[in-house]
């Protein structure tokens, strides 16, 4: 397997496939699999931990419990204290590599890769055979198993306490018998690593992003955020 994931973990990270053919960082990469908010967030590669939201279509630029607007120190602390408590709570969930057999170092850092229109990844993709289980990276609940354009296949999860939203795309197909509203342990089974949507035919993988759930419950417009640092357990189905 070794051989085979780490030309393609090269050519991701490279962001060079277009229809198989390798080329360097195009402008018009596909935008692989990207959940919905993607395509209309603006995303601020230096502020990743100050979600002020640009698009404001979904929540305010500022927590209503907040500081006023008018003191933007005070505001930029509110936000690195939610910020570190976010980060205590990715860490307190221990979270599992999303796909059966897969390390956390064998998940190359693609978050800030450009994709089409100038957009960024903003999400991780991991590599492995078509047909690998792809499992739950955490305890908790299917928000919703369904189809898009760009992300083929999907499933949306979250933890116990939907504080974060796990998006997973591309798959081949998911698991029998499950459905919106289940319950999941860690590591149980969600689908199967594929190509479906956007992904590259010759190159199967796992589109994995995780974002904050919103205040509104909009769960596909969630600001995005680095997991790779907290998938701390290698993936393994139950
Ligand atoms: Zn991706």
């Amino acid at each position: 397997m070794r051989k085979l994931l780490l030309p393609l973990a090269s050519c991701l990270l490279a962001a060079c496939w277009a229809g198989g053919v390798p080329r360097v960082a195009p402008e018009g990469a596909p935008s692989d699999g990207g959940a919905r908010v993607t395509a209309r967030s603006e995303p601020r590669p230096v502020a990743q931990s100050r979600d002020v939201r640009r698009s404001g279509s979904a929540m305010p630029a500022a927590p209503s419990h907040g500081p006023s607007s008018g003191d933007p120190e005070a505001a930029t602390a509110a936000n690195a204290a939610r910020g570190a408590t976010e980060i205590e709570a990715l860490k307190e969930m221990e979270l599992m590599v999303p796909v059966d057999g897969i390390a956390p170092a064998q998940i190359p850092d693609t978050y800030w890769s450009k994709r089409d229109n100038g957009r960024l990844h903003r999400a991780a993709d991991i590599m492995a055979p078509k047909g690998t289980p792809v499992v739950a990276p955490s305890e908790g609940i299917v928000l919703k198993v369904g189809r898009n354009q760009t992300g083929g296949i999907v499933v949306y999860t979250t933890d116990t306490e939907r504080r974060f939203v796990f998006y997973h795309a591309h798959l081949d197909r998911i698991a029998d018998g499950l459905a919106d509203g289940a319950t999941l342990r860690q590591g149980d089974l969600l689908g199967y690593v594929g190509t479906t949507g956007n992904a590259p035919p010759n190159a199967p993988h796992l589109h994995f992003q995780v974002m904050r759930m919103p205040a509104d419950g909009r769960y596909w417009e969630g600001m995005p955020v680095d997991v790779r640092p907290f998938l701390l357990k290698p993936g393994r189905a139950r």
